[in-house]
């Protein structure tokens, strides 16, 4: 641990025992253990009664919950036109349709690899604002974090701010007490029903589900579903609230490892808040010519904090980054007439520039986050290059296994084939398959009667595959190779559009 020498202003590491700040590690509400070798693996919870606060973070934090909540309770029902044979809802996973519909976006099951995609940019994307800003995403954007918040908010409006909401739980219960409590029970569970119920309609239609959910027609799996999200919001929001990040969560472990010492990190600017003292005896101190820091011990930070965490005792696998205790401990710099900003987001580096009267500084252009930036563009790009360029057909061609062929009366050799056309446009098309590679062949499409024009083509229907069975004949003179390679054309009979498939030819 590193603490400032009050006489020289230097930085000193010091063991925090034999510390002046042994005091704040001891304070810490989370992660302080027993002397000696009984350490316990789970400390016992203290119940947490964070308190309301405004300003700048709290402004933001609030935004974000209006905005992350009121994407996932609606995004269901905003409805985007694919023409009669598709779903017209702007966000489904179409499970028995096996698609997933995202407003322009349509992947089919074959073009999971986006989701693989979709995921690494998801992933270095959190890498990147680790190294930029610590844990902005469990402060601001994790679903633990959002519906804690909402959570909180209810539990205030019921049952009082944490001075209220304390006295009122440390007397005895009355009946007013226990109707607080189940009023506010009864309000947690509904927005976690909410949130089930919002869960399960990006699955289906949205109204029509709604629907059949309120008469009781929709599937047992909707109910299901819904019961286990309502379960789980209720407890992990309403009742663990920090022990998720404490204990379940793992990614405050990985950002551990990923952090370097650049990154901005919610601190506490003990070169500018120690020695700690109340604003009077601060008074006496400079009149007589000493130092005193501008931390008054007012707790504020800590009483605010929904993770329990005092962040004067240094970088806490608590603290989720939510920024409320800049914004309590501004309020008290402001009231006292001092500057702000006495905890900020910051790092060790600048406390130690300071100290040593040099230029703090914020560097956020490193080669990590240069290295992140571009893995996200490259992926970005390349998922972006090939949606925008993929075929609206395709062609997928299984070889019969057996027989790999058939002599004909006529000395011809057959193969027989069951090809998958694939028409991802919103409409019907015609196609027809020919095959390269086998100069002297003919292809039939088994079980499809010919056009008057003698031609043979397939109509698919409107975002729909076809299977079809085709047999290919070769009289070449030669009989061909054990193993001929071949090639599948798909072509579109009206728009030319082409797709392409290598098989093998079989002969004697
Ligand atoms: S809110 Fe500010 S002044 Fe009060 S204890 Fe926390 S750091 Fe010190
Ligand atoms: S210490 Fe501050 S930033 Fe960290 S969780 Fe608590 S209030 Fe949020």
């Amino acid at each position: 641990m590193i603490v400032v020498d009050p006489q020289t202003m230097s930085l000193e590491p010091v063991a925090p025992q034999a510390s002046g700040l042994a005091h704040l590690v001891a304070a810490a509400e989370v992660g302080s253990e027993p002397p000696g070798d009984e350490i316990p693996l789970y400390v016992p919870r203290r119940k947490i009664y964070p308190q309301s606060v405004h300003g700048k973070f709290r402004n933001i934090k609030s935004a974000v919950l209006l905005v992350t909540l009121g994407i996932y309770y609606l995004l269901p029902f905003v409805r985007w036109d694919r023409g009669p044979s598709a779903p017209s809802q702007a966000v489904l996973i179409d499970f028995p349709g096996r698609r997933f519909y995202f407003f322009f976006i349509e992947l089919w099951p074959q073009e999971v690899y986006y989701l693989t995609g979709l995921l690494i940019i998801a992933a270095i994307g959190l890498f990147l604002m680790n190294a930029v800003a610590g844990r902005v995403w469990c402060g601001y954007l994790c679903p633990q974090t959002v519906w804690t918040d909402l959570f909180f908010a209810i539990e205030r409006l019921v049952e009082g701010d944490r001075r209220e909401h304390m006295q009122r739980d440390g007397r005895a219960w009355t009946a007013a007490t226990y109707a607080r409590k189940g009023v506010k029970h009864f309000l947690w569970l509904m927005v976690a029903w909410w949130t089930g119920g919002a869960w399960v309609l990006y699955f289906a239609d949205a109204p029509t589900l709604v629907k059949q959910l309120a008469t009781g027609q929709a599937a047992f799996v909707a109910y299901a579903s819904i019961a286990i999200l309502t379960f789980t919001t209720y407890t992990l929001a309403g009742h663990m609230r920090e022990q998720v990040c404490l204990y379940m969560c793992p990614w405050p472990r990985i950002q551990a490892a990923l952090t370097d010492e650049y990154a901005l990190n919610v601190t506490y600017r003990y070169d500018r808040g120690e020695p700690r003292c109340s604003a009077k005896k601060a008074e006496h101190l400079h009149a007589q010519g000493q130092s005193a820091g501008d931390c008054v011990d007012c707790l504020q930070c800590v009483h605010v904090c929904p993770t329990g965490v005092d962040i004067r005792g240094g970088a806490n696998l608590g603290c989720i980054q939510c920024g409320l205790c800049i914004d309590a401990c501004d309020n008290v710099m402001t009231k006292l007439g001092r500057a702000t900003g006495l905890i900020a987001y910051d790092t060790d580096i600048n406390i130690k520039q300071r100290i040593e009267g040099k230029k703090p500084f914020v560097r956020i252009v490193r080669i990590r986050t240069i290295l992140y930036a571009a893995i996200i563009a490259v992926a970005g790009g390349i998922m972006i290059f090939t949606l925008a360029t993929r075929d609206s057909e395709g062609i997928s061609v299984i070889h019969d296994r057996n027989p790999m062929f058939v002599r004909m009366s006529d000395g011809g050799i057959r193969n027989a084939y069951t090809v998958r056309i694939v028409n991802k446009q919103l409409k019907y098309r015609d196609f027809m398959v020919d095959v390269a590679g086998l100069p002297s062949s003919t292809i039939d499409y088994l079980g499809l009667p010919p056009r008057a024009d003698g031609r043979q083509w397939v109509s698919v229907g409107p975002d729909q595959t076809r299977e079809v069975r085709v047999a290919v004949t070769d009289y070449n003179a030669t009989p061909p190779a054990p193993s001929t390679t071949i090639l599948f054309r798909l072509i579109d009979v009206h728009s030319g559009a082409v797709a392409e498939m290598r098989d093998h030819f079989f002969g004697p």
